[in-house]
């Protein structure tokens, strides 16, 4: 049996937080799937022994998530510096990273650097191989702040001015922030392996200036950030409030743009937003360029979905990457996580992917992306289609050039919201439950006898549900 196991409670506490971390980054549906299955053996020569119940979950563990588990275990704890996934009991699949062939993708040195473990005095958080510019998929929602990362990370690659300080991005989560933070970090490497990088989460910015603070070493802090190319800092909205860190950081910042070196910020919110910072800090970082990332649109999400799928090779028919750009709004990384769900399902059972397989796997996914339809939307909606007042509704007009649509609309929440009838009637004016009943009954005869009917509830249902 490994060593540290018991001897170490701290061991336990940084594996929840990695266990923590992981289910927040990868959601909760991949999470319960593959993640929550591991357990630690304990910690063996710089080695964290993670064991799960079958061969398939270490392929599965060791294929998809060893390498961040890894560079969660060493953000916890510096030892940490390679994993091993084995079946419970019995040693197997040893993944040393630096050993794990890179991923495939075009810029080849940067999985070598991913690989290695940090240096101990590189303030510089790891990098994710995944995060390239060649693997973000770029439209209407990303592309300023795309070719804004873009055009700051070729400036440092070819020595060029700093074109905008800062570059301030900013978008709710998911949408790519710290993808393209780490694609500018590889590019630099990549090509001008000589600058200094450094790129770090705010929160970890704060925990190494209270350290520095607790051992008195600030001299040794303030030199290693003041002395960089590029500063990226990550989720910049998590010292909002932390007054004794936007101090420091505000210097530093300041530091850095007198001497010209380029910062790049991300935050959840734009600056002027950003509630608990200070008003000079908030006004600093509106000076360069403000890039907002937008709320992913359909066509993006099938753009990142068919990368995805080819990325890992998975076949995948169209109409199922369809279906799903049009079901997972919430964000991307439930994209990604719902396409792996897919595969590993059908890798179990092995069977081909169909729309079928693919609802069944994912309905518990689907359920929470629903887009909740209210009755006064779709009130709304058959109102405006009908050209009908939105009054007449809840009125008690008869006439048949207001009462079918009402019927329709009646039709339409019984069909589409989990409302019952009398909760429908209610909202109609305070009608009874059998009138909704009536309306729903002869709705559905006119669907099948009258196609121009049967066309409307088409349309209007469309027009609602997306
Ligand atoms: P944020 O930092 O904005 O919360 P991330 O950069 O962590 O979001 O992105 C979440 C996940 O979605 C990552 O796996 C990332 O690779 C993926 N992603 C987001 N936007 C894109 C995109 N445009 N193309 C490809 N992958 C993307
Ligand atoms: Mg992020």
């Amino acid at each position: 049996m490994p060593a540290a196991l018991g001897q170490d409670g701290d061991v336990q506490s940084q594996w929840a937080r990695v266990r923590a971390r992981l289910r927040s980054e990868f959601g909760d549906a991949a999470y319960r799937s593959w993640l929550r299955n591991m357990s630690l053996q304990g910690i063996e020569d710089g080695r964290a022994i993670i064991s799960v119940p079958t061969r398939f979950l270490r392929d599965w563990v060791a294929a998809h998530y060893a390498d961040r588990i890894r560079s969660l275990w060493n953000n916890e704890n510096a030892d940490v510096t390679s994993i091993d996934v084995i079946v419970m009991g019995t040693a197997t699949a040893s993944v040393d990273m630096a050993e794990l062939p890179p991923q495939p993708m075009r810029e080849p040195a940067s999985a070598v650097v991913a690989a290695e473990a940090p240096d101990e005095k590189d303030a510089s958080a790891p990098l994710d191989p995944r995060f390239t510019f060649d693997n973000f998929v770029v439209g209407k929602p990303n592309e300023l702040a795309h070719a804004a990362a873009r055009r700051v990370a070729e400036a440092q690659a070819n020595n060029q001015a700093v074109p905008f300080n800062p570059l301030f991005l900013y978008g709710g989560v998911g949408l790519g922030k710290t993808h393209l933070m780490n694609s500018i970090a590889w590019h630099i490497r990549t090509y001008a392996p000589k600058k200094k990088v450094i790129y770090l989460s705010a929160e970890k910015f704060m925990y190494q200036f209270i350290r520095a603070l607790r051992f008195k070493d600030t001299m040794a802090f303030k030199e290693q950030f003041r002395s960089v190319d590029v500063l990226m800092i990550d989720d910049v909205q998590f010292i909002s409030g932390k007054d004794t860190t936007q101090e420091e950081f505000f210097h530093t910042f300041n530091a850095l743009v007198d001497q010209n070196r380029q910062i790049i910020i991300s935050a959840d919110k734009s600056p002027t937003d950003l509630e608990g910072m200070e008003e000079r800090m908030r006004s600093r970082l509106g000076w360069g360029l403000v890039a907002d990332i937008h709320p992913t649109t359909y066509e993006l999400r099938l753009g990142i979905l068919q990368a995805a799928a080819e990325r890992r090779q998975i076949q995948v028919p169209l109409k199922v990457l369809e279906f799903l750009a049009h079901r997972i709004t919430s964000n991307v990384r439930e994209l990604e996580g719902a396409l792996t769900r897919i595969y590993a399902h059908t890798q179990l059972v092995g069977r081909e992917i169909t729309l079928e397989s693919s609802q069944e796997v994912l309905h518990d996914l689907l359920r929470a992306n629903d887009r909740r339809v209210t009755i006064d939307e779709i009130q709304k909606r058959v109102a405006e289609h009908y050209n009908i007042r939105l009054a007449d509704m809840h009125s008690a007009r008869r006439a048949r050039a207001v009462a079918r649509p009402r019927q329709v609309a009646m039709y339409l929440c019984k069909q589409l919201t989990p409302r019952s009838l009398p909760e429908i009637g209610r909202k109609f004016g305070g009608r009874d439950h059998t009138t909704v009943m009536h309306a729903v009954k002869k709705i559905e005869e006119l669907r099948a006898s009258d196609h121009v009917m049967a066309e409307d509830i088409e349309l209007l249902k469309r027009m609602i549900e997306t």
